[in-house]
């Protein structure tokens, strides 16, 4: 008796070890941090081909960033559209930039990637300035999306001083890129951050924080509870730099060439599709919450604004927010 008793316990003990080591395997999580596209990525991805992903994430973000979308990598194909006033675009990127130029005409021309030489002059990136009047409007006079002529898979500028730029929407493009490819593998969920845009994979809840625009990253004024999508922020804080008491950022009236100064702060938009959120973050916050909400509701997609004054107005889905620093208020 006592014997069996020892040899089902063995049996048990050895299941329940199966079980726990294949929990693991199947559940693992990998990570992956790293420097790309002017930003941090971070990916933390759960399932059974982790590790395989976390590499491919990585491929992705840099090939996308080096031989397509940056301005500064010499070889990158936007790098030669810009060089030769035009260039012959694959399939996939034909798709991407007739997405973009749809959200340059819905938003009459607030969201317009053809802003490079503008945004060079305020270099941002680099060592921020107030450029020369005479040489911003000089950028600004070859700039407009209404020069950009695609026909098929062919794109032509039809000035050739046009500088495309896609700071706004580089990084929702690697997050569509990263989600077509993690649905090939066998993934449970993922979250995967490039600069303020995330992408959540997977069948599972997600809480995404909206960041305090006083405060340090880690600081957040409310939390956005939603399943899978992409979420994306645009705010006055995240690049800026402070002369004679006055603040300058890089979200531009395409107008002036100067940054928007309309009262808002950030706008999230949370999107099945990463180009969208992030496209939409910046064209949203050109345009202030009355013009970015029905923008935001034409594509479907839930919009956040929040104001200099504190206040948070919703379009879309109410029901995802929840407040969480008792200093700002929803808008009614
Ligand atoms: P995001 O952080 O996605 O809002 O993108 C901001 C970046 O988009 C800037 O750093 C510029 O490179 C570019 N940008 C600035 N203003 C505009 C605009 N009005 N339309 C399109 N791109 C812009
Ligand atoms: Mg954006």
């Amino acid at each position: 008796m006592k014997k069996t008793a020892a040899a089902v316990a063995v049996i048990l003990v050895a299941v329940l070890a199966v079980f726990v080591f294949y929990d693991g395997v199947l559940n693992k999580t990998s990570d992956a941090d790293f420097f790309s596209m002017n930003t941090y990525v971070s990916a933390k991805v759960t399932g059974y081909e982790s590790d395989l992903c976390t590499a491919e994430i990585q491929k992705i973000v840099e090939n996308l960033d080096t031989e397509i979308l940056s301005r500064t990598a010499e070889n990158s194909l936007v790098s030669q559209i810009n060089k030769n006033g035009g260039g012959e675009l694959d399939l996939q990127t034909a798709a991407y930039f007739s997405l973009l130029l749809d959200v340059c005409r819905q938003s009459a021309g607030a969201f317009d990637f053809t802003l490079g030489a503008v945004s060079d002059l305020w270099s941002f990136g680099s060592s921020p300035k107030i450029p020369d009047e005479n040489e911003l409007l000089e950028a600004l006079s070859h700039s407009g999306y209404e020069k950009i002529v695609l026909s098929g898979n062919s794109i032509e500028l039809q000035d050739k001083s046009a500088v495309l730029d896609f700071g706004a929407s580089g990084k929702g493009i690697s997050l569509d890129s990263i989600k077509a490819c993690l649905e090939t593998r066998d993934i449970k969920n993922a979250v995967v951050s490039v600069g303020g845009s995330s992408l959540l994979f997977g069948d599972k809840d997600f809480t995404v924080g909206i960041r305090n625009p006083e405060g340090n990253a880690g600081s957040y004024i409310a939390k956005l509870h939603i399943g899978e999508g992409c979420v994306s922020t645009s705010g006055s804080y995240e690049q800026s730099f402070e002369e004679n008491g006055k603040t300058y950022h890089h979200i531009l009236d395409p107008e002036t060439g100067y940054p928007v100064d309309n009262g808002l702060v950030g706008v999230t938009i949370v999107s099945e599709s990463g180009l969208l959120s992030d496209v939409l973050s910046t064209a949203c916050f050109v345009l202030g919450v009355e013009k970015g909400s029905a923008l935001a509701a034409e594509y479907g997609c839930t919009a956040i604004f929040v104001t200099e004054d504190k206040k948070i107005h919703v379009e879309g889905n109410s029901d995802i927010i929840e407040i969480t620093d008792s200093s700002y208020t929803l808008a009614e």
